[in-house]
């Protein structure tokens, strides 16, 4: 069954496919997660708040992913065969080629700092800019 990546702006099906591109549903097992994919994603079809029963379908390929975010696959590496791309257990996706930078705190995906403060002195400024 071909699946697309829902990332809007990512390349194609085909192509990801041809590149070696795997698909990875969402952690919908661990809600909390799935949104923090959602937010990256920023797919404006997919709403954070829908219920998480409805994201079954979604793949997310593996051109939004670090290498570091990939377990190592040791018996694959043990036996000589070609590794099975298995994220980790905190992975979220990161990598967005096509989308354009220079918004600093607007995707969420920054290490660990919940300052509350700061995104709305940001918002704030983008407002007065505005
Ligand atoms: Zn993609």
């Amino acid at each position: 069954m071909p699946w697309r990546c829902c990332v809007p702006g990512c390349k194609g099906y085909d192509e990801a496919k041809s590149m070696g591109v795997v698909f990875h549903g969402l952690p919908t097992r661990d809600p909390p997660r799935c949104r923090t994919w959602l937010r990256a994603i920023q797919n404006p079809r997919l709403h954070e708040n829908i219920p998480v029963s409805k994201y079954s379908g979604v793949r997310v390929c593996s051109l939004h992913f670090r290498p570091e975010d990939y377990e190592e696959d040791f018996k694959a590496k043990i036996l000589n065969i070609p590794p099975k791309p298995m994220l980790k257990s905190g992975a979220v996706p990161s990598v967005f080629p096509g989308r354009p930078h220079g918004e600093p705190g607007s995707t969420g995906t920054s290490p660990p700092a919940p300052k509350r403060s700061r995104t709305q002195v940001t918002r704030f400024q983008k407002i007065q800019q505005v």
